[in-house]
This record gives structure tokens, C-alpha cells and sequence, in this order.
């Protein structure tokens, strides 16, 4: 298990001495080497759990185990980063340097590894995220998708087992959306573990596992398939199907039976096609 949450509850003290409980009891397992999506609307407590599990937030009562450390133990908090890479919404945060070979290999030079590795890393990095030739280029020269990408290598230059990705794609157009995407999917071939956090449901398609949040607890857990076959469940956590599953679901209700399986576009012209 390389994220496990113990009835997570967190709670922000708001200026005006308020408290909001963003996460109400989570309790979760993550295993190495998988896949998983989280969806759910905005405000249901996403962000929070992925800095919860990237110990940049402590649980306000439960407990996170990332790789079977305890993340309020402060000992262990280098290991936890090293093992829970973050990747943010806005690449603008998160890009430090002034060149992509620079901005890359900041987070190993960081932790004391040696300047030959330190090359080598790069270079396995960007050829990851397919931005090799961009190496020497300054970062203010490139698109918001190439940024993404150098701050997901940056995060892969650390070699950590997880990585989590809070809503990677929604400051990009389409086509930097699908790269983006694509890379998740080699990073997860790579063997490192995904958390992918997104509000696009077709995203969550290719996931072998999808959460849904809801006022900060897990509404629906379960493969792709079977979490979309809950569409009146995922309506009233406001979430819109992919336009396909939702096809599927109103043929079902006329009593076609479309395999449960299938819930891409692909599949669906296959099937139908077939
Ligand atoms: P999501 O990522 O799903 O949009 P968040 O984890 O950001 O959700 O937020 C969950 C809840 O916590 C929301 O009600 C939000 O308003 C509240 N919240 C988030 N950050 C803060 C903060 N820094 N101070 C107070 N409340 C916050
Ligand atoms: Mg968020």
C-alpha cells in the first residue's frame, strides 16, 4: 500500500475564526502501481487530500501512511516528498528556474545527488514527458502544455513511487490536455503509482480506478464501469457523464444491454460496429 488514510478528517481555521471541514472521515488505500482518478466537484475536498498525502497539510484527527510512514511524524517528511511527487494545477507555480535543464534538475540537486546522476535523470525525464529537445530552452518560450510537461519531468526527476496530479490539465487547451494524459499513462507503465485529480470525467475513463468526492467524503469507489453505472449517484454529486456513458445509461433504460465495460467512445463504435 503506498497511500493508506485512517478516517482522515481535516479542518481549515478560516481568518474569521470559523472552521471548515473539508475532509469528514476518509479512509483509503491506494496500492503501489495502480491507477486511480479522483473526481468530484469543486470544493468536495480534493486538493486537500493530495496535500494531506503530500504532507503539506497535516490531519486535523486520523492518520496518513504514505508508504508506511505516518506523515505528522516530521522524521520521516524528506521521505514522504521524495516518495509523493506533487504536480499542480498552474506549472507557473511550480517552474523555478530559468531554463527546462535548470527547472528539471532543481529538486535532485536539492536532495545531494550526485551531478552525473543528476544528467542522467534529466535526460530519462524529459524523454518521459517527450520534451528532450527542449532541454536548453527557456521556459518562458514554451506553452502552457510544455510547461506542465517540464514540471511533471521535474517531479519524475525525483523518482518517487507516486505521483499526485491535482487537476494537471485544466489550465490547458485540448491538445496539451491529451499529452498531458498520455503521459500519466506512461508514467503509470513506468510502474510509478497515479493519483490523477480531475473534474473531467472522460479523464477518469482511462483510470483503473475511480473515487468520487463529495462534501469531503468518498461518495463512489470502484472501477470505471462500475462507478459510471451510478449516473443518478454522479449527477447529484454534480458531475456531468461523459456524453457516451450517458448514451449508454438511456439506451440501457430502453432495455438495449450494452456491456457494462464499456464506457469510451472507442469502445462504443466497436461495439457497435461490430
Ligand atoms: P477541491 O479541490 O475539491 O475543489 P478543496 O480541497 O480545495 O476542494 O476545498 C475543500 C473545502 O475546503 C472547500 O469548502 C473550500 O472552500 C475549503 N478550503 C480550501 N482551502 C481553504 C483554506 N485555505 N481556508 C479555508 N477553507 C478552505
Ligand atoms: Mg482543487
Amino acid at each position: 500500500m503506498i497511500v493508506k488514510t485512517e478516517d482522515l478528517v481535516f479542518a481549515y481555521q478560516t481568518d474569521d475564526e470559523k472552521t471548515v471541514t473539508a475532509l469528514n472521515g476518509v479512509s483509503l488505500e491506494i496500492e503501489k502501481g495502480s491507477f486511480t482518478a479522483v473526481l468530484g466537484r469543486n470544493g468536495s475536498g480534493k486538493s486537500t487530500l493530495a496535500k494531506n498525502i503530500n504532507a503539506l497539510l497535516l490531519p486535523s484527527s486520523g492518520v496518513v501512511y504514505v508508504n508506511g510512514y505516518d506523515t505528522k511524524n516530521e522524521e520521516f517528511l524528506w521521505e514522504i516528498r521524495k516518495s509523493a511527487g506533487m504536480v499542480f494545477q498552474n506549472p507557473d507555480n511550480q517552474l523555478v528556474s530559468a531554463t527546462v535543464e535548470d527547472d528539471v534538475a532543481f529538486g535532485p540537486e536539492n536532495i545531494g545527488v550526485p551531478q552525473e546522476e543528476i544528467r542522467e535523470r534529466v535526460t530519462e525525464a524529459l524523454q518521459l514527458v517527450g520534451m528532450q529537445e527542449y532541454e536548453k530552452s527557456t521556459l518562458s518560450f514554451l506553452s502552457g502544455g510544455q510547461k506542465q510537461r517540464i514540471a511533471i519531468a521535474g517531479v519524475v526527476a525525483m523518482r518517487p513511487d507516486c505521483i499526485v496530479m491535482d487537476e494537471p490539465t485544466a489550465m490547458l487547451d485540448p491538445q496539451g490536455r491529451k499529452a498531458v494524459m498520455r503521459i500519466a499513462r506512461r508514467l503509470n507503465d513506468e510502474g510509478i503509482t497515479v493519483i490523477l485529480i480531475t473534474h473531467f470525467m472522460e479523464e477518469a475513463a482511462c483510470a483503473g480506478r475511480v473515487i468520487v468526492m463529495d462534501d469531503g467524503k468518498i461518495l463512489l469507489d470502484g472501477t470505471p464501469a462500475e462507478v459510471f453505472e451510478h449516473t443518478d449517484e454522479i449527477k447529484h454529486a454534480g458531475l456531468a457523464l461523459p456524453p457516451v456513458v450517458d448514451l449508454i445509461g438511456r439506451l440501457r433504460k430502453r432495455g438495449v444491454e450494452v456491456p457494462a465495460t464499456i464506457i469510451s467512445g472507442e469502445d462504443f463504435l466497436k461495439w457497435v460496429s461490430a
